[in-house]
């Protein structure tokens, strides 16, 4: 068994770790597990003698402080499960030494190519080892590639002890791809101060804004009638939810926006004359904007109804997450020590907002400010996934260097 970032990639995909929305367990799918168990006893060989998996398959360990100072305590977090969206069943990763430019072709399904034009990013990788798929399965790189990168970088700290640092510690986590990741986290017996999620893409690209999410669920009653003595009298709760969805505005539409724009998304829709419901979801990086976005949401059903005196509505909204930036504002030093590091691994620094939440989103809500790290991956959630080998050791060294600057910029001795 060798321990190189790539090693470790390779070794972790092919376990299958698919999340399932539909299961309400955590974690969803119990062959999770299998890689937590596989990740304890490689941290427990590492000597990180407090390496356990928890019964919801979230595993922690701690790599201790070898500084004199007063170093904050980090957390690094990747998930472990896979993306319902394609299959993670049979991974066979294949692997593309010193790419030369060109499309790739994926060798178990001939009409899948990952194309130069269709993959910009491939331009930055001419000399680099690229790892893919077969083609039929995603990779799974999201988010193994974080968990190879972690674990290395925890192997490289203690291999190296005159590389000082304050303690470390590792999160690992399950169903973070069906939005339940953070849900079992003990951040009290996780013990860290501030958290750095590594779940992001193309190097260099920190992440430190997300939505802000609400769901909504407009509930319908109608006045059902016979249909053939209904003249006058019927208020079919269809057609209610059909106007409330035909005026939606358009330009407010995942469809129809990008960049910092929000939206209002219909996600679920079901109906029986007498009884509708409609689920939405609502987007914007900015709270009071959520805020409108679900008052006209509630003036256009409203509006709908006034056409419709028997039947009536209930309009809920449910907080899903919301915006890191407001948390990781209050504490600069978490961003500015990241900028530091990404710098030092020759890198220029890149600050993204996320159309989407992560397990950092939550995390930091919860008390853990967590912002999110480039792996290297592309193309997530698809079976044309792929990333390089010098972009995970990018991302390896990042971890390094920003335990080191925490260090080098922490209080004097204790
Ligand atoms: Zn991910």
């Amino acid at each position: 068994m060798t321990d190189t970032v790539l090693d470790r990639l390779l070794r972790y995909v092919v376990i299958d770790t698919q999340s399932d929305a539909s299961s309400s367990a955590q974690p969803s799918t119990e062959k999770q597990k299998d890689l937590g168990r596989v990740l304890v006893g490689e941290l427990l060989g590492m000597g990180l003698s407090d390496a356990h998996m928890d019964e919801h398959g979230n595993v922690y360990a701690t790599v201790p402080s070898n500084s004199a100072k007063t170093v904050p305590v980090i957390c690094f977090c990747s998930h472990m499960d896979t993306a319902p969206d394609f299959t993670g069943t049979g991974v066979k990763p294949n692997l593309v030494t010193n790419y030369q430019g060109g499309d790739i072709p994926l060798t178990g399904d001939p009409s899948r190519v990952i194309r130069m034009s269709e993959h910009p990013e491939l331009h930055n990788q001419i000399g680099h080892d690229i790892v893919t798929t077969d083609g039929t399965t995603l990779l799974g790189a999201d988010d193994k590639a974080g968990i190879a990168e972690i674990m290395t970088a925890a192997q490289i700290l203690i291999e190296n002890p005159d590389i000082r640092h304050g303690a470390v510690k590792l999160l690992f986590t399950t169903d973070e791809e069906i939005g339940r990741g953070a849900d079992k986290v003990d951040l009290a017996k996780l013990g860290a101060a501030f958290g750095y999620t590594l779940d992001g893409s193309t190097i260099g690209e920190i992440e430190d804004e997300t939505f802000s999410a609400d769901g909504v669920e407009i509930e319908i009653t109608g006045v059902a009638q016979h249909p053939g003595t209904s003249k006058g009298v019927m208020e079919n709760a269809i057609k209610i939810a059909a106007d409330i969805i035909a005026r939606l505005p358009k330009e407010m539409a995942p469809e129809t926006t990008e960049g910092r724009q929000g939206f209002i998304h219909p996600t679920g829709v079901t109906g029986s004359m007498d009884k509708a419901r409609l689920s939405f979801i609502i987007r914007d990086f900015d709270n009071d904007e959520l805020t409108q976005m679900e008052a006209l949401l509630q003036q256009i059903t409203e509006e709908v109804l006034a056409a419709y005196p028997g039947s009536s509505m209930r309009f809920t909204v449910t907080e899903q997450y919301r915006n890191m930036k407001e948390v990781l504002d209050r504490h600069p030093e978490i961003m500015d020590n990241l900028m530091e590091a990404v710098r030092r691994v020759g890198l220029e620094p890149v600050s993204h907002s996320i159309r989407g939440g992560t397990d950092g989103s939550r995390l930091s809500f919860m008390g853990l400010p967590c912002p999110n790290i480039y792996t290297g991956g592309h193309s997530y959630h698809s079976p044309l996934e792929w990333i390089s080998r010098q972009d995970m050791e990018k991302s390896v060294e990042t971890i390094v260097e920003l335990v080191k600057v925490w260090e080098e910029r922490a209080g004097e001795a204790r």
